[in-house]
């Protein structure tokens, strides 16, 4: 059976969209999708382990990744560097993998601008309310008020860009939002291009007709 085409999935919003519930809902529902893990040069928030949410670097190490060509993109984000390693993505995606990641617009633009652009699957996460996202990035707890007017003032750019993505979901009900970034995927996945084998299997169907003439 010749694999599925793995898909690269772009989940793009502001802070405190929802954005890490989310991906936390569709790794538990098909622990088969792999979340990218990003290098960012910020400091870890309280419960954040390296390697897990981050690979947490200094700009030096973060510089030398770049000029070595080990990034498939990076971007400035709030005064600190993030960036995708190109090596984990290339080898999931050689497996058939999905990929989640959580990337702001100027990593997504890039990503489809890569040589991995046809595999992109960009969804923009908006929040019901400038107001909600405000509350969500307060409860949130983790950010000083500094970072968390910064945040606002970058939410507005960050939306100025949800028509880069292809899909957009409107948190209103987690749930739905879950759901319907479920349903996403599973299209995805059906498109004939993502699904080689059926180039065997439709010739099948086709000697099958032959035989029975
Ligand atoms: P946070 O510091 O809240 O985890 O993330 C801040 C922003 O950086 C979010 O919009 C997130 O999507 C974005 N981000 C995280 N990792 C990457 C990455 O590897 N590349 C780019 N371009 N953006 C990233």
């Amino acid at each position: 059976m010749v694999p599925r085409r793995g898909i690269l999935l772009v989940l793009s919003s502001p802070s405190g969209a929802g954005k890490t519930t989310l991906t936390g809902d569709l790794l538990t529902w098909d622990p088969s999708i792999a979340f990218s893990v990003s290098v960012t040069t910020r400091p870890a928030r309280p419960g954040e382990r390296e390697g897990q949410q981050y690979y947490f670097r200094t700009r030096q190490e973060f510089q030398r990744m770049v000029a070595k060509g080990e990034m498939l993109e990076h971007a400035e984000v709030f005064g600190d560097l993030y960036g995708t390693p190109r090596a984990p993505v290339e080898e999931e995606i050689s497996k058939g993998r999905d990929l989640l990641f959580d990337i702001d617009w100027q990593g997504a633009r890039q990503l489809r601008q890569s040589e991995l652009g046809r595999d992109v699957v960009s969804v923009f996460l908006l929040p019901p309310s400038i107001a909600d996202l405000e509350n969500r990035l307060r409860t949130r707890g983790q950010d000083s008020e500094d970072v968390i007017t910064v945040r606002m003032e970058r939410a507005e750019d960050e939306i100025g860009h949800w028509t880069d993505s292809e899909y957009v979901l409107v948190n209103r009900d987690l749930g739905d939002a879950a759901a319907q970034l479920r349903q996403i995927v599973m299209a995805e996945r059906l498109k004939r291009v993502r699904q080689p084998g059926l180039v065997d299997f439709v010739q099948e169907l086709s000697d099958e007709f032959r035989t029975k003439q």
